[in-house]
């Protein structure tokens, strides 16, 4: 960069996770997110096989294919199958570094739930994460932004990554390409793709928590209607 200052491009908006299925609490926090941050193009990642979790019960192709149904409706995603196509398991360092040499004067603001900020430092190589990304951390439950921020039950390491990197106004993520943690008061949405995968195993309605898009493309192929089975 000899001496000439980097030019900056508008934010790239990544929203990674098994999406098994997607569901509201997925899609509206990031765009109350989104809006507040002014991130106008989100990344959709499903990721291959969850590392962090017990495999997945659909495919990946049902689950991308969710993917992409979802991005028709909303238009501020896209679906980005890159971790897919990696065919081995997800880590977000590998998502972020080929997105950083993709889009190298990016910022890439990496959207995460509260669960996800507490669960940081068990991500594989989490320091390097913050040389690549920016996190914009959604509300998960109710009050639990708070819980994280002020609570002693929550561990002083946070705490402290919280001191360093936190920042109060989300347009600093415009301004610099990594580094930077903006928790977004977004409303609550409690609702996991594990308590919708139950219900659908009960055979109860899933309507409430999930565009009628998808719940109809679930009914389609009919996923997640035997408990544990893999569809
Ligand atoms: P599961 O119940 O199978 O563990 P999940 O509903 O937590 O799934 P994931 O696909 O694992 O969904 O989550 C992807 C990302 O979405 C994570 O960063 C998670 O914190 C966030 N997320 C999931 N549900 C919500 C929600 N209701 N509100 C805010 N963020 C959420």
């Amino acid at each position: 960069m000899s001496g000439s200052k980097r030019l900056i491009e508008a934010p790239l908006g990544i929203f990674g996770g098994t999406f098994d299925p997607i569901h509201n609490g997925h899609i509206f926090p990031i765009l109350e997110a989104a809006e507040i941050a002014k991130i106008d193009k989100i990344a959709l990642t499903p990721c291959y096989v969850p590392t962090h979790k017990s495999a997945a019960t659909a495919s990946s192709e049902h689950r991308l294919n969710m993917a992409k149904i979802l991005c028709e409706e909303y238009p501020i995603f896209y679906p980005e199958p890159l971790d897919i196509n990696r065919n081995k398991p997800t880590y977000s360092i590998d998502t972020l570094s080929e997105l950083n040499a993709k889009f190298p004067n990016t910022p890439l603001c990496f959207f995460i739930g509260t669960d996800s900020l507490v669960n940081i430092f068990e991500w594989h190589n989490w320091e390097r994460l913050f040389e690549l990304c920016h996190f914009i951390v959604c509300q998960r439950e109710s009050d639990d932004i708070k819980q994280v921020l002020n609570s002693k039950t929550h561990n002083e390491q946070l705490q402290i990554l919280l001191q360093q990197r936190q920042v109060n106004d989300p347009l600093s993520l415009h301004q610099s390409l990594a580094g930077n943690i903006f928790v977004a008061n977004t409303t609550p949405l409690t609702i996991s793709s594990s308590t919708i995968r139950k219900m659908l195993t009960n055979g109860n309605s899933v309507e409430k928590w999930l565009p009628s898009s998808i719940n109809q493309y679930i009914q389609q192929h009919k996923l997640y209607q035997q408990a544990g089975k893999i569809c």
